[in-house]
């Protein structure tokens, strides 16, 4: 059986871009941005009202180019044009499913690709946003689990997906109006799309400060919803330095079904997960936790299970988000059937918690929970090696 990597990969974050060698100011954060406007020769003084100027340009106004930074001096824009660019990545692809979803394949530096999906609903619409290139994780329901890690995202590639979006939505203010803020149309954030996001802990804090500054995107910390599949370290310091809702991929009521669904348990198994989540700072009963759990057939989905779980995290403010299975070529599961994750739901609603079950999305053009999948990186491990990690 192959041993499932659970370790961080250490990564270099590519400050500078290759093609221009101007250093990007998206993804700075707002001391970053001082600094590598001091750097560039911006007299000390004058640098916090650059910041503050520049910051609300990029992302309360969405100007890319620095000519258009109208209460700067014609001399100043030009030395801005001079030293920095103000990049986003590309979309190479997008898919609109007859639901609305929309799915972009986003290409970042080094010729990497992600997925983005845009999810909207009637009093909202959410981002699901990447943080990895892959994931170093490898649950055996998850097709990202089947792409090894090529790298970790930087604050820029992250930040930049929500900003892409609203390109593509159109929801940057118009020059000279105010931004309006009411029936927004991307409102929320998940990080629920590729990649374990506090394995990369640092660069998504810094991209969700860039999200949540009040003279830029703006989102509330409550609009923005961080899951993950246990790190068990990074969870205090996600309520501490982000300060973010949270969701856990929790998915098994047992210790040995959840070694083979998420094999982070082996090193954090479920009582110290609960653990971690019973002292998560900021819980509350309007800032509950997410569970997550996928409804997979004959695996965890039976009466037993759900009565389990209703034990395990008694005294936790939550919600549970049943997850039917989304398949894809390959998968080594079936979806529960509606009746079974119906029952399911039941006993746990009679028990107190919320229960929604998460309507699939986007299915027809493969961007429901769990599908996405880029080609970056081609070497599939095989589907003897997926059912081995999952036991089968
Ligand atoms: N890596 C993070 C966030 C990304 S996954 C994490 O694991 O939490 C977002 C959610 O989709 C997780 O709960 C994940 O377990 C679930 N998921 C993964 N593959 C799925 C699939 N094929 N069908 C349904 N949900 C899936
Ligand atoms: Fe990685 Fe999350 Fe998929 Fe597990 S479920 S392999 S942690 S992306």
């Amino acid at each position: 059986m192959t041993q499932a990597p659970i370790t961080q990969d250490v990564l270099t974050i590519p400050r500078k871009l290759p093609e221009s060698g101007l250093t990007n100011l998206v993804g700075l954060t707002r001391e970053g941005l001082k600094a590598a406007l001091i750097e560039a020769g911006t007299p000390e003084k004058q640098a916090k009202m650059r910041t503050g100027q520049v910051w609300q340009w990029i992302y309360q106004k969405g100007v890319r180019d620095f000519a258009e930074m109208t209460n700067l001096a014609k001399d100043y824009r030009a030395f801005l044009a001079e030293n920095f660019v103000i990049e986003l990545p590309e979309i190479v692809t997008k898919q609109v499913s007859d639901d609305g979803t929309r799915k972009y394949l986003v290409r970042i530096a080094g010729g990497h690709e992600v997925e983005v999906v845009y999810i909207p609903e009637d009093s909202r619409g959410t981002l699901c946003i990447s943080s990895q290139v892959g994931c170093t994780l490898t649950c055996s329901f998850c097709h990202t689990g089947t792409q090894k890690l090529v790298r970790n995202l930087t604050p820029g590639e992250i930040i930049g997906q929500v900003m892409l979006a609203r390109d593509d939505l159109g929801e940057w203010p118009e020059p000279g109006r105010a931004p309006k803020d009411e029936a927004r149309l991307l409102s929320n954030i998940v990080l629920m799309g590729m990649g374990e996001p506090l394995y990369n802990f640092e660069n998504v804090r810094d991209a969700m400060k860039i999200a949540m500054d009040p003279e830029g995107i703006s989102l509330s910390r409550r609009r923005i919803t961080l899951s993950t599949s246990g790190v068990v370290p990074e969870i205090a310091r996600t309520a501490e330095e982000i300060g973010c809702l949270l969701a856990v991929s929790f998915h098994a009521t047992t210790d040995p079904v959840r070694d083979t669904l998420v094999p982070i348990n082996k090193k954090w198994n479920i009582a110290t997960l609960l653990d971690a989540l019973r002292s998560y700072p900021k819980v509350s009963n309007s800032e509950r936790i997410t569970f997550e759990y996928v409804m997979l057939k004959d695996v965890n989905d039976s009466d037993e299970d759900a009565h389990r779980l209703i034990e395990l995290i008694k005294g936790i403010p939550a919600k549970i988000n049943l997850i039917p299975f989304n398949e894809w070529p390959g998968a080594p599961y079936q979806r529960s059937s509606n009746n079974r994750i119906r029952a399911f739901a039941d006993i746990i609603y009679k028990a107190g918690y919320a229960s929604p079950i998460r309507k699939p999305r986007g299915e027809d053009i493969m961007a429901a929970c769990g599908q996405l999948k880029s080609a970056t990186e081609r070497v599939r491990k095989s589907r003897k090696a997926i059912e081995a990690e999952a036991g089968l």
